[in-house]
C-alpha cells in the first residue's frame, strides 16, 4: 500500500470534502494520508478531518505563507495544541514549517525575519517533544539546513525536494527524507528527475502536495491523493525498477521519517 506523506486535504479546493477524497484514494491504494496544517485556525480542522477518514493523521504548524498574518501568541497554541496531541494516535508531526524566499512579501528583511523566528521556535518544538518535522523549503535550502543544524530536530521530510545532490545529501545526515510527488513526472524537471533518479531509493518518500503540483497527466487540474500510486509507478520508470520495489521503499521510507505512522499501519 501506498503513502501519501504530504496533502492538503482541508484546502478549500477539495470543497469539504477531504474525507470522500481520502476513501477514494483508499480504494486507489493509498493506506495513509499525512494532512499537514498551515495555521493556527485549522489546526482543529486538520485532525478532525484525519478523524473522520479512514486512512488518514495529521500534522501542526504554521506555514511560512501564513507566517505575514501570524501572530507569535501562535506559537504557544501551536506548542499547547502539540503536546495535547501527543496521546493522539493520529497525530505524527510538526508541519508544515519551512522557509519560503521565493514570494517577494516574504522576502522583505522583516518578513524574513519573522519567518526565521517562527520557523526556529516549530524546530524547537518538534525537537522538544522527539517529533518529526514537514518542511516547506523554496529559494532556502542552505538557510533551511542552517536552522535544523542549530537546533536538531530528530528528522523529518524536506518536502518536494529541489535542491542539488549536496544539499540532499545534508539532509540526508541530519537524518531526513526527501519528498517527491507530481514535478517529477514533467520531461522537462531535468534537475528533480536526475535526483529522484540518482539518489539512494532508501532516502526518498512519495507525496503528492494535492490539491497542489498536479503530475503531468492532470496538469493544470486539481492534484489529489488518489494519483499517489501512478506518481509512485513515474519513480519506478525514472529509476528502472518494478513499482513493487517502490511502494516498499517508499513505506520503510515514510515509517522512518515519521515514526508515530507505525501506530497506525504495519511494517
Ligand atoms: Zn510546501
Ligand atoms: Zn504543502
Amino acid at each position: 500500500m501506498w503513502i501519501d506523506t504530504h496533502c492538503h486535504l482541508d484546502a478549500r479546493e477539495f470543497d469539504g470534502g477531504g474525507v470522500a477524497v481520502a476513501r477514494v484514494a483508499q480504494a486507489a491504494g493509498v493506506s495513509m494520508i499525512v494532512v499537514v496544517a498551515v495555521e493556527r485556525g485549522n489546526f482543529d480542522t486538520v485532525a478532525s478531518l484525519a478523524h473522520a477518514a479512514p486512512n488518514a493523521c495529521y500534522a501542526l504548524g504554521i506555514h511560512p505563507i501564513c507566517v505575514p498574518q501570524a501572530r507569535d501568541e501562535d506559537l504557544a497554541v501551536l506548542r499547547g495544541a502539540v503536546e495535547a496531541a501527543l496521546d493522539d494516535p493520529r497525530f505524527v508531526g510538526v508541519g508544515e514549517i519551512g522557509l519560503d524566499f521565493f514570494i517577494p512579501m516574504l522576502c522583505e528583511p522583516a518578513m524574513r525575519d519573522k519567518q526565521e523566528r517562527f520557523f526556529r521556535e516549530q524546530l524547537r518544538i518538534a525537537r522538544d517533544f522527539g517529533l518529526p518535522v514537514l518542511t516547506h523549503v523554496r529559494r532556502s535550502q542552505d538557510q533551511v539546513l542552517k536552522h535544523l543544524r542549530q537546533i536538531r530536530p530528530p528528522g523529518g521530510i524536506a518536502h518536494a525536494f529541489n535542491g542539488s545532490f549536496q544539499q540532499a545529501h545534508n539532509y540526508i545526515d541530519l537524518g531526513f527524507h526527501l519528498g517527491f510527488g507530481g514535478a517529477m513526472t514533467f520531461t522537462r524537471a531535468l534537475q528533480i528527475r536526475r535526483l529522484a533518479t540518482g539518489l539512494p531509493l532508501e532516502a526518498i518518500v512519495l507525496e503528492t502536495d494535492s490539491p497542489d503540483i498536479a503530475p503531468a497527466w492532470i496538469h493544470p487540474g486539481r492534484n489529489s491523493p488518489d494519483q499517489l500510486p501512478r506518481i509512485g509507478a513515474a519513480l519506478a520508470a525514472l529509476r528502472g525498477v518494478s513499482e513493487d520495489e517502490v511502494r516498499l521503499a517508499a513505506h520503510r521510507a515514510s515509517l522512518a521519517a515519521i515514526p508515530r505512522l507505525s501506530r497506525l499501519i504495519g511494517a
